[in-house]
Formats: C-alpha cells, sequence, structure tokens
C-alpha cells in the first residue's frame, strides 16, 4: 500500500560510490512500494550484470547523450569516472506525473546543479564509517575493474569533502550497520513537516 510521507519533494540521495545508496532506497522501495520512484538517468557506461535499461538507467551511446545536452534535455548533468551521467528533464515530469515521491542518486556535481535550479527537493548524503571501508564495499560488489575503483576512490574524498561544507545536505547518515542506516533514512523521509 502507497503510504506517502508528509514532505513529499524530490529526494537527492548522494555520498561515495559504493556506499550503499542503492541498498539503502531499494530497501525503501520495497518497504514502500508504490510511494516512490527512482529518477531513472541516462548514462553512457556499459550495464553492469543484471541491470536493464530503462530500469536501472537509459544507456545511450555518447552522441545521443550530447545531442540531449545540445536540446537543453537535462536538468543536470556530470562526468563521473569517465562517463557521463543526467537526469532528463522529460524523466523529471514524466515521474512527477505518477503522483510518487521522486529520488535522485546523484553525484555532487548535480546536486549543485539541481540547487541551482527550481526544484525544490531534500537532500541526503550517505557516508560510509571509513574510506578502508568503502573501498571494501567497493571491491566487494564485483562490479568494477581497478581502474575504476581508483577513479571512484579519489571522487569519494570530493564527495566527502563535500559533505562537510555546512547546510548542503539536510541529512548525513553514516551506512555503518544496515539496518540502523535504513531505519535512519526511512525515519527522516518520514518525519513530520516541520513549521
Ligand atoms: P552505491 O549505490 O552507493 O554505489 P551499493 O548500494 O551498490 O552502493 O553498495 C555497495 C556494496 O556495499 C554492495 O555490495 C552492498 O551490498 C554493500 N553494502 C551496502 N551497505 C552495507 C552495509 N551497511 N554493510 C555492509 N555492506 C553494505
Ligand atoms: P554508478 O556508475 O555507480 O551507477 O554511478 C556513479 C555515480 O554517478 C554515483 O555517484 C551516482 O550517484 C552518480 N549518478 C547516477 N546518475 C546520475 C545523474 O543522472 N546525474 C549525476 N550528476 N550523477 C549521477
Amino acid at each position: 500500500m502507497a503510504t506517502p510521507p508528509p514532505d513529499r519533494r524530490p529526494i537527492v540521495i548522494s555520498g561515495p560510490s559504493g556506499v550503499g545508496k542503492g541498498t539503502l532506497y531499494n530497501l525503501l522501495f520495497q518497504r514502500y512500494p508504490d510511494t516512490f520512484v527512482l529518477s531513472v538517468s541516462h548514462t553512457t557506461r556499459a550495464p553492469r550484470d543484471g541491470e536493464q535499461d530503462g530500469v536501472h538507467y537509459h544507456f545511450v551511446p555518447m552522441k545521443d547523450f550530447e545531442d540531449l545536452i545540445a536540446g537543453d534535455g537535462f536538468v543536470e548533468h556530470a562526468t563521473f569516472g569517465g562517463n557521463r551521467y543526467g537526469t532528463s528533464k522529460m524523466t523529471i515530469a514524466e515521474q512527477a506525473k505518477k503522483g510518487k515521491v521522486v529520488l535522485l542518486d546523484i553525484e555532487m556535481e548535480g546536486v549543485k546543479q539541481i540547487k541551482n535550479s527550481n526544484i525544490e527537493a531534500r537532500y541526503i548524503f550517505i557516508s560510509p564509517p571509513s574510506l578502508e571501508v568503502l573501498e571494501s564495499r567497493l571491491r566487494g560488489r564485483g562490479t568494477e575493474n581497478e581502474q575504476s575503483i581508483q577513479k571512484r576512490l579519489a571522487q569519494a574524498t570530493n564527495e566527502l569533502n563535500y559533505s562537510q561544507v555546512p547546510h548542503v545536505h539536510d541529512k548525513i547518515i553514516v551506512n555503518a550497520d544496515l539496518e540502523k542506516a535504513y531505519k535512519e533514512l526511512e525515519k527522516y523521509i518520514y518525519q513530520p513537516l516541520s513549521g
């Protein structure tokens, strides 16, 4: 059954690659089916095993991505680990029509662009207990080659520094124990409206 949170603004989730963003919001989707919808981004990276076009990402060639930029089709877009990622205006409009709370999983340059847009959103940052734990999760996931792991770890430091900038994120959750972190996420998302 759909149980919408009191605050229905889009939720922007960011945090270093491998920290557990997807794991956490997939638990939310399981627990509250029909309430939330993922903003399916466009990307030029190759699909991982099990990733489906149109479900996890819209997997597109570089030319299509660049055409979308030229046509002003993105709300935000960025390069991460050598690949391009972006949130299309059409995706946001379509998702909003479904009456669900839209969740965006994006990196920090995209966060900055959404903050400079006219989109009113809530910003959640997922932090690792340590860089060592982050690295072991990234390796343990088994999806990245060594070069990709190194790029993602280098970028993790930038993401963590950005999370220290005051007033950027509404909520920072350290994902150490998964169940605890999930409960914190759920509690924040479902908190009563303030004011
Ligand atoms: P992200 O979406 O942030 O890149 P994932 O959700 O893919 O990260 O998680 C990366 C890996 O870490 C996955 O293998 C996942 O099962 C694991 N993981 C996530 N959260 C935890 C946690 N709290 N404790 C241990 N492993 C975790
Ligand atoms: P991955 O390749 O692991 O799926 O994603 C790598 C990074 O790209 C993650 O930090 C994820 O949040 C980010 N990302 C995914 N989609 C988008 C998007 O549409 N825009 C931006 N700016 N970042 C995205």
